[in-house]
């Protein structure tokens, strides 16, 4: 059994790391756990246009490894480990991974969300075969290939414009005719002379033995359906939150996403919810940091009580 810490942070996203950078500022001990590596989606993201001080755009990567650095020089301790359960006994929190257990007064919770999959027929068995959930990792295997995209969001519109780096021909599949993403991914996505939008059209089935070779489309209004080829499928069609783990924890909304007061506490006193975890988050970089900065200073005025 470890020592007791000041403040757990679950999630290195940036969320996580802006909490563990304000908590560890002010001289609280922290340790925060991340189970794949720092930044969480953003890391998966292959430039941010929208965070405030980089009018050149910097990529998810390097602001990922930046935060961390900067959490880390202040004193936060990373824990690269996944966490299987949380409980709390009178005022301390005892959260265990697979290998140990650590002691905490105070638990912030900035776990994010995950991809959503399509869950149709072979979308499990051809993932890593041209089935892909992340652009910036698979992209450069798709070179002088012609893939699709599915989603109308502004991951899906990103993550597209950048496919057209490699990809000859980018289709983007939309359920609806009318786009969710943001205009001006909307402008461009638009006048990308490789992407062509296929409307009202849902994918039913992936094909191919050993890697993809099409997709099975619907179209929702005329319900026919067609054989489409491509060389690859990259699903964008949003997020789920990542609180299995804590279910019953604390209180969470219908859609599993953690509920909190203005302040960003949760249900359990000692507890609160920073970033895409928490219900009515904005899934914004810039609004993950600036909740993360929140949870942290009322995890700190609660320590102070
Ligand atoms: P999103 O905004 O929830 O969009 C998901 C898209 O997928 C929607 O167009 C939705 O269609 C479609 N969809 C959902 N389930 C589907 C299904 N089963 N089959 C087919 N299509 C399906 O998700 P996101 O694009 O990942 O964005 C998540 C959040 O991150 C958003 O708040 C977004 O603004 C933010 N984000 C921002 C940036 C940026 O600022 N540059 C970049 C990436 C993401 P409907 O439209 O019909 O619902």
């Amino acid at each position: 059994m470890s020592e007791q810490q000041d403040v757990i942070i679950i999630g290195g996203g940036g969320a996580g790391l802006t909490a563990a950078l304000y908590t560890s500022r002010a001289k609280l001990s922290t340790i925060l756990f991340e189970k794949l590596a720092p930044g969480g989606q953003i890391a998966l993201t292959d430039v941010v246009e929208n965070y405030p001080g980089f009018p050149e755009g910097i990529t998810g990567p390097e602001i990922s490894m930046k935060m961390e650095e900067q959490a880390k020089k202040y004193g936060t301790q990373m824990a690269y480990e996944e966490i299987k359960s949380i409980q709390k006994t009178g005022e301390i929190f005892e959260i265990k991974t697979a290998s140990r257990s650590y002691r905490a007064r105070s638990v912030i919770l900035a776990c994010g969300a995950s991809f959503r999959m399509l869950n149709v027929p072979r979308e499990k068995e051809l993932t890593g075969k041209g089935v892909s959930y992340c652009a910036t990792c698979d992209g450069a295997f798709f070179k002088g290939r012609e893939i699709i995209v599915v989603g109308g969001g502004d991951s899906a519109l990103q993550e597209g414009l950048f496919l057209t780096r490699f990809a000859t021909k980018v289709s983007i599949i939309h359920r609806r005719d009318k786009l969710r993403a943001s205009p001006i991914l909307q402008e461009r996505a638009k006048a990308a002379p490789q992407i062509q939008f296929i409307w009202d059209s849902v994918v039913e089935a992936i094909q191919g033995d050993k890697k993809v070779e099409g997709v099975k489309l619907k179209n929702l209004k005329t319900g026919e359906t067609t054989d489409f080829k491509t060389d690859g499928v990259f699903i964008f069609i949003g997020h789920d939150p990542n609180t299995a783990f804590i279910k019953g924890f604390v209180q969470m909304d219908d859609h599993g996403y953690v509920t909190t007061d203005p302040q960003l506490r949760t249900s359990l006193p000692g507890v609160f919810a920073a970033g895409e975890i928490r219900a009515g988050a904005v899934k914004q970089l810039v609004a993950a940091a600036g909740e993360g900065c929140e949870a942290a200073l009322q995890a700190q005025a609660y320590l102070d009580h």
